[in-house]
């Protein structure tokens, strides 16, 4: 595989001949590391989503992270100067909440260790919190999300309720958030590696990516096939390897976490690697127009 990426300044690291881009009718954009790192859009995001309106291409804004609900995310994409409506969104807890209707349709009382923003859209999905304000009844079930208000006491009582073994999901693989701070955001599958760590259970599901479930939602709602959507991200282990589960082309873009050397390791190989989205737009107009 070392041959085939081009370690010079081509923008077109790679792209696989047998995919034909006429075929796309959506994208599905990671969001961190690959339109936007921490609260800063790439300089050429807008430019990107305005060519994909222009030549019909629609775009679903695809993002493990689970510390805001798809309504503030929403909120957080308006802010940015982007267009979208609820339905441009799907989170892992999207995938999540997919999995608990048709893995435990019965559950309603749950202990969420999430932020405000997750556990209220837990709510509007019908779901009763049991948490510091309400002690008295046991959850049915437990889930790990992305908690940024993640406390002691909090992360305590998750752990025992794992431990009484009521069921468990965590909505996403990730343990760390990507920022352009200087600190490391802990994320979801770090705090689930710990509560392994304490009570020898792994969860019954991890619905985000690279659950090729989260792809598949989306697939089902515009009636795609296979080589009529794509994947870009930033991230081998999750963007590009949901998409090698799904089988649709997976897109790696170099604006985040992913390095050539560390695709290399990786052994796998999506159907495009690109210096940026920016790239992706250049090559759909092309397909799109012939120009
Ligand atoms: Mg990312």
């Amino acid at each position: 595989m070392s041959d085939q990426y081009s370690f010079g300044s081509h923008p077109v690291h790679y792209l696989n001949p047998k995919v034909d881009l006429t075929k796309i009718k959506r994208v599905a954009f990671d969001m961190d590391g690959t339109i936007y790192k921490g609260g800063t859009l790439f300089p050429f995001t807008r430019d990107v989503f305005d060519t994909l309106e222009k030549i019909g291409i629609e775009y679903t804004f695809l993002t493990n992270n689970s510390s805001k609900s798809a309504k503030d995310y929403l909120k957080k994409i308006l802010n940015l100067g982007l267009k979208a409506t609820p339905d441009n969104i799907t989170t892992s807890a999207s995938a999540t909440f997919f999995y608990l209707k048709q893995h435990y349709p019965d559950v309603k009382k749950i202990y969420v260790l999430g932020t405000a923003s997750l556990r209220e859209e837990f709510t509007e999905h019908g779901y009763t919190m049991i948490d510091e304000f309400n002690e008295t009844e046991e959850p049915e079930l437990v889930v790990v999300a992305f908690d940024t208000t993640l406390t002691y006491e909090r992360l305590c009582k998750g752990t025992y309720w794992v431990g009484q073994n009521k069921p468990y999901v965590a909505t996403h693989p990730d343990t760390v958030c990507p920022t352009d701070l200087d600190t490391i955001l802990v994320d979801c599958g770090a705090v689930q590696a710990l509560i392994e760590n304490v009570t020898g259970r792994r969860p019954e599901a991890v619905p985000g990516k690279p659950d090729k479930d989260m792809i598949g939602g989306i697939m089902d709602k515009y009636n795609l096939e296979k080589d009529e959507i794509m994947m870009v991200g930033d991230r081998i282990y999750t963007d590009m390897e949901m998409a090698r589960r799904a089988e649709i082309p997976g897109v790696l873009v170099l604006t985040g976490e992913a390095t050539l050397e560390s695709l290399k390791e990786s052994g796998l190989t999506p159907e495009l690697v690109l210096d940026n989205i920016s790239v992706l737009a250049d090559l759909l107009v092309k397909a799109k127009t012939g120009k």
